[in-house]
């Protein structure tokens, strides 16, 4: 029987960190779909495509292609994982991602993708709408502050502790607030905070509730 682990959070909670690390030790496969909205907010950046150009936006949708190769999301056969981290992807991401077409075809992809094999997704909407019925569901937070040290130490960004603090921030409450499928905690989630806790602490958490 395949089974879905549903991990979501807002950034830098360190879902996807913990998502890979966990597949590796479960046997099963993960898909990032943050990567998924990613590589869409670069296709829509690299042709100038912009939040209300509507019918570009639409007609594009048409011509990306986003596949999971070896873990790492191709757009349209090419590796793009190394440039979807950049500032200014994740400055544009947000109204990417509240694009009601955008997310109709990304959330239809994730479902076939994970469909015949026991995946871990990683995102902010998989436990309420992706994959509502998940086995496992966890939702993981951390303090703002907390979570713009751990991007600030990862080192991608141009911007100082302070900045990143208010961008996360930012980024919460238009995730949160924007009308399809806004971050929130599922239900039937397992809310983990771990501010305090490493990535190890963090998974033994989470593999004591799958264990249980
Ligand atoms: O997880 P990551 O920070 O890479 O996600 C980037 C952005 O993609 C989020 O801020 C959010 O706007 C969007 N996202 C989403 N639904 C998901 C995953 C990500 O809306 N399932």
């Amino acid at each position: 029987m395949t089974y879905i682990i549903a991990l979501d959070g807002p950034s830098g909670s360190g879902k996807s960190t913990i998502a890979e690390k966990l597949a590796e030790k479960l046997g099963i496969e993960y898909l990032n779909t943050g990567s998924m909205y990613r590589a869409v907010t670069k296709y829509f950046l690299d042709r100038g495509i912009k939040e209300d150009n509507i019918e570009n936006i639409n007609k594009s949708l048409e011509d990306i292609k986003l596949s999971l190769v070896g873990g790492e999301i191709f757009l349209n056969g090419v590796d793009v994982s190394k440039e979807l981290r950049s500032d200014n992807v994740t400055k544009n991401v947000s109204w990417v991602s509240a694009n009601k077409n955008v997310r109709e075809n990304l959330v239809h992809l994730q479902r076939e993708i994970a469909k015949n094999t026991s995946f871990i997704l990683d995102g902010r909407d998989i436990g309420t709408v992706v994959f509502p019925n998940a086995k496992y569901k966890f939702y993981l937070t951390a303090s703002p502050r907390v979570r713009a040290m751990r991007r600030f130490e990862q080192n991608e960004s141009n911007l100082s502790l302070d900045e990143l603090e208010k961008a996360i921030i930012a980024r919460d409450e238009y995730d949160s607030t924007r009308k399809i499928s806004p971050l929130r905690k599922a239900d039937d989630a397992i809310l983990i905070d771990n501010s305090e806790m490493n990535i190890q602490e963090t998974i033994d958490a989470i593999i004591s509730k799958v264990d249980e």
